[in-house]
């Protein structure tokens, strides 16, 4: 045997010797072999394929697993040996197994090509993964029933999973690598990590704290929609207890946070209602006495003092009836303005309601220092107010308190306050007073007035007097003033001087005088009728009621209801009242001069008439007043206005008439210097109705 040959022998058993560890290695394998030619017959197959299917070399693969002569259905001899391509899939057999398979072309030794499979059996594997698809389907389709949206985000922000809300909302997302999707492309639209105040990454911040959080994100929706959402994100962690990301679920709060928005802002308005005065924002009632609470306090504990000063505009009631609400709407912002200005932060203002304002001064220094701005802000009502082109002249009364001189709570102080303001206001007006004690039965007293008062005129407590107006010369009536009385049932008669200033202050004026007006022009009609000859009607009429609104109508209902006509009536003004607004009772009278009624100016000589006024005012008469007339003939300085006034009257072609005529003398006195119409107790007092009946059916004889 040649070398060769020796060798060619050595390499052969070598190569048999390889092939047989090879083929026990295959036989032991999990793994089998089998090489299929193109006709489908095996070639070779190594044991597990003969124990797996119990083949043969040399059978036609295909009847092997008993497919009914025709190739399976996942044998890919085409694609591997006509295409010669390697592939790998895997496939379920009849038997209910699941094999790997790797399927390469290989080449024989005549150069013809063979398919070469590698199959393993997954089956069991198969089997789990079956198990976790369907657990994983199980699980998508519950997170899937959530209607908010849910993520799973790794530590690195790929989105790992997503319900079919998330996924709704991010269905425009611009993604880079869709196997990668990061959660701030598909959220936000960005391209890197949110890291502003808005979008707040609430993944950061869980992987530093490794705790649950919610965060609130503002930011615009791919439609461009300004959206709010709260983010919720729990850590996620894996078996091993390791930190792998995030659940992130998120909820659509715009129209919720909307909805918090205006309950936010209704509450703002409700707090803003409990504690301040709508009107003129300034503090209301209620915010006043906790902030005057407070201030009591802190003067307690500092032993100093703490000043209310109660604030109250005169004559307001008329202003507000007469230029109508809007008009003292605007009055009292304009005076809250100037208030709040002129205090700023020196004191706290606060506007109890109607016309009253309430000023705390925090622990002024001295008792100077509250007289002063007292005095300041008297200066300041009295500046006038200019609506619609109209000065309108004002003035106030300030009733102050002290702690704890005079009170330790605040119920005390603002009562204090307030009655010290009553006593200001009728000491004059346009002043300040300092609460004394003693002072709140007074107070009390008026209060209690007030409220008798308006008992009063729900039970017609009143009664109408008249008193004859006389030809001085004949003492013959050609005319009567009627002057109301009220009927106390247990004081009897009271004049009307002692509750006319408070009927005017309390605006009750407006219903007394219609009242009179009403029974007056009903009597004075009747005797008229009656044949009596009563003359005209003087009415008194307050300023108040002339402003009211639609008073001309009222007058003229009230005219045709009692059959009255009028040229029997006169309307008395008193000087005093027509002078502080001039300008806008010119109007008003021209209105009641136009019906065809008199007016008469009373009380003339006091009330400090402009001249220039007076001659553009619509009236008839003046009426002098009874202060001049009670010294005559002999105070030469009464004497002297009484001629004056009966010059102006004439000069301005006016008539005249002369009151409080209780003498001959006086009487002869006005007679000769040409005032021959004469009113007084000389001729007569004021009467009730039946006793001046009477002297009207005496008076018709004469
Ligand atoms: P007045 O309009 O100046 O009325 C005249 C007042 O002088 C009346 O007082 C009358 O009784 C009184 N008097 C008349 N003659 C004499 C006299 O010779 N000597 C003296 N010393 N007094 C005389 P009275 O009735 O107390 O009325 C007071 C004021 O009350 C009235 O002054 C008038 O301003 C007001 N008043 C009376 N009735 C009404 C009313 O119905 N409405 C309104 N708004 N005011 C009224
Ligand atoms: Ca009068
Ligand atoms: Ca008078």
């Amino acid at each position: 045997m040649s070398d060769k040959e020796c060798s060619d022998i050595t390499a052969q058993s070598n190569w048999k010797d390889h092939e047989h560890k090879l083929l026990t290695a295959l036989n032991d394998s999990k793994q089998g072999i089998f090489i299929v030619d193109k006709d489908y017959r095996i070639r070779f197959m190594s044991q597990y394929i003969i124990d797996t299917f119990g083949e043969q070399t040399g059978n036609i693969c295909f009847s092997s697993v008993g497919e009914s002569h025709k190739p399976c259905s996942y044998c890919r001899l085409d694609e591997v040996i006509h295409q010669k391509k390697t592939v790998h899939y895997q496939a379920e057999v009849a038997s209910g197994q699941t094999f790997e398979i790797i399927a390469s072309p290989i080449e024989n030794a005549d150069g013809s090509i063979s398919k070469l499979e590698v199959i393993r059996d997954i089956t069991d594997r198969r089997t789990i993964e079956k198990e976790l698809e369907q657990q994983q389907k199980y699980l998508q389709s519950i997170i899937d029933g959530i209607t908010d949206p849910i993520m799973v985000i790794s530590k690195d922000y790929n989105v790992q999973l997503m319900n079919k809300a998330a996924q709704e909302n991010v269905r425009h997302a611009d993604v880079k690598d869709e196997k990668n999707s990061k959660c701030y492309e598909l959220s936000h639209h960005r391209d890197a990590p949110c890291d502003d105040q808005c979008c707040v990454c609430p993944l950061q911040q869980v992987v530093k704290t490794k705790k649950h959080t919610v965060v609130i994100h503002n930011h615009f929706d791919a439609t461009d929609t300004f959206k709010q959402t709260e983010v919720s994100v729990a850590p996620l962690w894996d078996t091993d207890d390791n930190f792998i990301g995030v659940i992130k679920t998120s909820r659509d709060i715009t129209s919720h946070m909307e909805a918090q928005d205006t309950i936010n802002n209704q509450q703002k308005v409700l707090n803003f209602q409990a504690n301040y005065d709508n009107l003129t924002q300034l503090a209301n009632r209620s915010h006043f006495i906790e902030e005057l609470d407070k201030a009591i306090l802190s003067a307690q504990s500092n032993n100093k003092m703490v000043a209310l000063l109660f604030i109250d505009l005169d004559r307001f009631k008329q202003i507000n009836d007469s230029l109508g609400h809007a008009t003292g709407d605007e009055v009292i912002k304009v005076i809250a303005q100037r208030l709040s200005h002129e205090v700023q932060d020196r004191a706290l203002l606060a506007r109890l309601g109607g016309d009253e304002f309430i000023l705390l001064m925090d622990q002024p220094e001295t008792k100077q220092s509250v007289v002063t701005l007292a005095d300041k802000i008297n200066e300041i009502l009295r500046e006038p107010v200019i609506i619609a082109n109209q000065p309108l002249f004002l003035s106030g009364s300030i009733g102050i308190s002290l702690y704890p001189q005079d009170g330790q709570s605040s119920t005390d102080l603002l009562k204090f306050a307030d009655a010290a303001m009553y006593k200001a206001k009728n000491e004059g007006r346009n002043s300040y007073q300092f609460y004394t004690s003693g002072l709140s039965e007074e107070v009390f007293a008026r209060v209690l007035m007030e409220a008798n008062l308006r008992h009063a005129l729900s039970q017609e407590q009143f009664t109408v007097y008249y008193q004859p107006q006389v030809d001085g010369r004949n003492g013959k009536i050609f005319g009567m003033e009627a002057l109301v009385r009220w009927q106390h049932p247990e004081l009897g008669i009271i004049s009307p001087g002692n509750f006319i200033p408070l009927a005017e202050e309390t605006g009750l004026i407006v219903d007394l005088d219609k009242w009179v007006m009403k029974h007056a022009m009903q009597q004075v009609a009747s005797w008229h009728n009656q044949g009596l000859q009563p003359g005209t009607l003087s009415l008194n009429l307050s300023m108040i009621l002339l402003h009211q609104q639609n008073f001309v109508t009222d007058l003229t209902k009230i005219i045709a209801a009692t059959n009255f006509k009028p040229e029997w009536l006169e309307l008395e003004i008193s000087e005093g009242q027509v002078m502080r607004n001039p300008s806008l009772s010119i109007q008003k009278l021209q209105e009641i001069c136009d019906l065809g009624i008199k007016l008469a100016i009373d009380d003339f000589g006091i009330g400090h008439s402009s001249l220039m006024y007076l001659k553009r005012l619509p009236v008839n008469k003046l009426k002098i007043d009874q202060s001049f007339v009670r010294n005559l003939p002999n105070d030469e300085e009464d004497a002297a206005i009484t001629v004056a006034v009966i010059a102006l009257a004439n000069s301005l072609k006016l008539e005249v008439i002369a009151e409080g005529v209780e003498t001959e003398q006086q009487n002869e006195f006005l007679i000769s210097n040409n005032c021959t119409n004469i009113q007084g107790y000389y001729f007569g007092r004021p009467i009730p109705a039946e006793k001046m009946a009477e002297r009207l059916a005496a008076n018709v004889c004469l």
